[in-house]
């Protein structure tokens, strides 16, 4: 870095995304985006009309967006935040609510620790317990910004209601929020109890279940007050967060959310297929309810499995950290991918005999 930067910007370690190799086209398990193609009406919604419209900027409000979201979602337009992918909300909430400090678990989703170093916000991690699941007893009374994943990343395993009421009744005076990016794969969504629990943001993503990836679109039910805080942080850092383009694909996409949900069934069945020939090869896979699953095989590392993987033009996700080294993390792709997957995994393992 040049000596010009910051220190806290020096010493910042920053998120690194999963590959997106543009050398060889591979098989890609390992960024969990969905395997089937935006809905044929965002396809024909970005026509040349919506190009010609980018001469001006977009609607800051995002007001089409925001009241679609509404109806869909069951919730008032005053309920809804947009941004800039799930990233750019969560950017915004740690700015706004880690004062005291921030909590979450040892093993989620990577960005939360980024941000939270990138604000200077002292973070408080919990371990997960030894399955894997939330150790909630630990997140209770602590009146500090509290960060969960449910479904988790990368482990698929979601917190039960029960336990999650117990977090936001036992933190009425600090943000909780519940990070909905994989619910759609068969998770339980909040969104009900934000009417309740005036401290809960639920946050969702159109990257994974509605094939958005690109398109860089997220948003956030909570109540009013807190959305006009997320709306504050945004008029003072980029009131256009969210394009022309992008904008109306959400749009199209959410008229056709008939299509989305039986992709998702597609995905939870191609889930069960793999759990079960993975398991099959002795591996253990841990319960998901995400569009990927988290394995370990016993004649295997992590490592090894994922660089064998690769050069088969297969690439997963391995992450190179305590506890979970040995495990591969595997998007689940259509059932030809999952099949190839399969077929490639069980050749690396027989070269081993
Ligand atoms: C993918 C992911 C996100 C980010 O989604 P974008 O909307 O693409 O920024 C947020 N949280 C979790 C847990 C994710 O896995």
């Amino acid at each position: 870095m040049s000596r010009y930067v910051k220190n806290q910007i020096d010493k910042l370690d920053a998120y690194t995304p999963g590959e997106q190799p543009r050398d060889r086209s591979y098989i890609k398990l390992n960024t969990n985006e969905s395997p089937f193609a935006p809905s044929d009406r965002v396809v024909e919604a970005i026509d040349d009309s919506s190009v010609q419209s980018l001469r001006l900027y977009c609607d800051p409000t995002c007001k089409a967006l925001k009241d679609k979201i509404a109806q869909v979602y069951d919730t008032k337009s005053t309920n809804v935040f947009v941004g800039n992918g799930s990233d750019e909300i969560l950017n915004f909430i740690f700015m706004a609510y880690g004062e005291r400090g921030v909590a979450y678990a040892d093993i989620t989703y990577g960005f939360y620790s980024v941000f939270a170093s990138l604000y200077g916000l002292k973070s408080r991690v919990i371990p997960l317990k030894e399955d894997f699941s939330l150790d909630s007893e630990r997140f209770c009374g602590i009146n500090q910004l509290i960060v969960i994943a449910s479904p988790n990343a990368p482990t698929g395993i979601e917190i039960s209601v029960v336990e999650l009421e117990k977090i936001l009744s036992t933190n009425s005076d600090s943000v909780v929020v519940v990070d909905h990016a994989y619910v759609d794969f068969g998770g339980t969504d909040v969104k009900y109890l934000t009417q309740m629990y005036k401290n809960l943001i639920c946050v969702y993503t159109f990257s994974k279940s509605r094939s958005m990836a690109g398109a860089r679109l997220g948003f956030a039910i909570a109540d009013e007050e807190l959305i006009l805080d997320l709306e504050k942080i945004k008029y003072s850092t980029n009131p256009y967060n969210v394009n022309t383009l992008t904008q109306i694909a959400g749009l199209n996409a959410l008229e056709d959310d008939e299509y989305y949900k039986s992709n998702a069934e597609i995905i939870k069945k191609n889930r069960e297929y793999t759990t079960v020939e993975l398991e099959k090869l002795g591996f253990e896979v841990l319960p998901s309810q995400a569009n990927f699953v988290f394995a370990k095989s016993k004649d295997i590392s992590g490592k090894d499995l994922y660089l064998k993987l690769k050069e088969n033009g297969i690439l997963i996700r391995h992450f190179d950290k305590d506890r979970i080294a040995e495990y591969i993390r595997i998007t689940i792709g259509s059932i030809q991918e999952m099949q190839i997957f399969v077929s490639k995994v069980k050749n690396i393992l027989g070269e081993l005999q």
